[in-house]
């Protein structure tokens, strides 16, 4: 195990000119091992590319804890393609997030807040769940990439995030990229792929992307939301999401 510095933003940087460059899984693999050990997830939607960075961990580490935001929301090919996806790579450590049953009663009784209050419902559903759930590792591992808007363009591969430290090991990946690893590697898509999804999340607010637009602009169509608030700077630490 590596001496890992504190998570101040210095720290991190510090990380990422050391390890940044580093090839995905090795970079997987490096985390797990060194950087991280017993204290780092992943965090899957197991949406349209979450297949690539999921195939990589069964590699590396097919005990590492991939965490799952069981909204109650998703699509029922979502549900059966987690299903798939587990067995067939032989994932041993998948874990659901569900939103708390109170917040659920108080907050959104009859499941209809996404339509009334998207931010409302997502740091319910989604943002609450998994930052009590972080708060028993130091990192964790995500899927996203630079080319996949405009607000992720600049990200590094290591990011303080809190009192952790975010790792995205595709972050210099293209779709292309990822199309060709699939390929390669004759991996099983999300079966809504096909049906023209670009990125898949909760059924209610995901759509196909409009013309013209970047992958994620099916999601929440008609609002100015591009994310779900789990990566939007101010969520850690418990503190109030920004959207
Ligand atoms: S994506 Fe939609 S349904 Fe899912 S948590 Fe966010 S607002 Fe709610």
């Amino acid at each position: 195990m590596l001496d890992v510095p504190g998570r101040t933003s210095s720290a991190v940087g510090a990380l990422d000119r050391l390890f940044g460059a580093m090839a995905a899984e090795d970079l997987m693999a490096t985390a797990c091992r060194d950087l991280f050990p017993g204290r780092i997830a992943l965090v899957s939607s197991f949406g349209a590319d979450s297949i690539a960075l999921l195939h990589m961990a069964s590699r590396v580490a097919p005990d590492l804890p991939v965490l799952f935001l069981e909204t109650g929301k998703h699509f029922a090919q979502t549900l059966a393609y987690r299903e798939r996806i587990v067995a067939k790579l032989g994932l041993t450590n998948v874990i659901d997030l569900a939103p708390s049953a109170e917040g659920l009663a108080a907050e959104d009784p009859d499941g209809t807040l996404h339509a009334r209050d998207a931010d409302a419902c997502c740091s319910l559903r989604k943002v609450r769940p998994l930052y009590d759930a972080l708060k028993g590792y130091d990192a964790w591992f995500t899927g996203r990439r630079r080319d996949q808007t405009f607000s992720r363009s600049r990200m590094a591969v290591f990011e303080a995030d809190g009192e952790r430290t975010k790792i995205n090991p595709l972050a210099g990946w293209t779709q292309d990229d990822v199309d060709l690893y699939i390929w390669r590697h004759e991996l099983e898509r999300h079966p809504l792929v096909e049906a023209g999804y670009g990125s898949i999340g909760c059924e209610p607010c995901t759509s196909r992307p409009v013309a013209g637009g970047d992958a994620r602009s099916g999601r929440w169509q008609g609002l100015s939301k591009t994310e779900c608030g789990i990566h939007l700077p101010g969520t850690p630490n418990g503190a109030t999401p920004a959207s």
